[in-house]
């Protein structure tokens, strides 16, 4: 199974999953699939892991 963690985008407010592996704790800028923002972790409301 492949783990992942959720994330609530600054700008749209809407939550995404990615995959823990690729972008947790990578400095990766994570993309929001609704409004098409790329913030980091740091910027991100909400980190559910
Ligand atoms: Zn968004």
């Amino acid at each position: 199974m492949v783990k992942i963690f959720w994330v609530t985008c600054p700008e749209c407010k809407n939550k995404f999953y990615c995959h823990y592996k690729d972008l947790r704790h990578s400095g990766e800028k994570l993309h929001c699939p609704y409004c098409d923002n790329w913030f980091t972790e740091e910027e991100a409301i909400n980190i559910y892991d």
